[in-house]
C-alpha cells in the first residue's frame, strides 16, 4: 500500500496533520477536518480539480471550529474566485506564500 503522504502544521498550541488521502469515515467528503484526531483529510481527486477551494474550506474549519457551514462556503467561493482572478492578470500564474504583516 501506497505511503500517504502527510505533513504537520501547529495551530493554537496544537499539531494537527495533513494527509492526502479520502476522509475515512465518510468517504463522500471532499475533504473533513477531523478534531479529535487533528487531522485534516483532503482526497486527491478533489485535490487536483479544486485545490485551493478545498485546502482554504478545511484550514477554516480548523481554525474557525465554531463557525457555521454558510460562512465557510461562502470564504472558499470568494477565496477560488478571487485566486482565479488574480492569476489571469498574473500571467496565469500565482505564487504560493502568505502576507507578511506590516
Ligand atoms: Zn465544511
Amino acid at each position: 500500500m501506497a505511503r500517504v503522504p502527510t505533513m504537520r502544521f501547529k495551530y493554537d498550541g496544537s499539531w494537527w496533520r495533513v494527509k492526502i488521502q479520502r476522509p475515512p469515515a465518510r468517504e463522500c467528503l471532499e475533504g473533513m477536518a477531523d478534531y479529535e484526531t487533528r487531522t485534516v483529510y483532503l482526497d486527491p481527486r478533489a485535490v487536483a480539480a479544486n485545490g485551493l477551494g478545498i485546502i482554504v474550506h478545511e484550514i477554516a474549519h480548523v481554525v474557525l471550529p465554531h463557525v457555521a457551514e454558510e460562512p465557510v462556503l461562502e470564504l472558499e467561493r470568494i477565496c477560488s474566485a478571487v485566486a482565479k482572478f488574480t492569476a489571469k492578470h498574473a500571467k496565469g500564474c500565482i505564487t504560493i506564500g502568505h502576507h507578511k504583516p506590516a
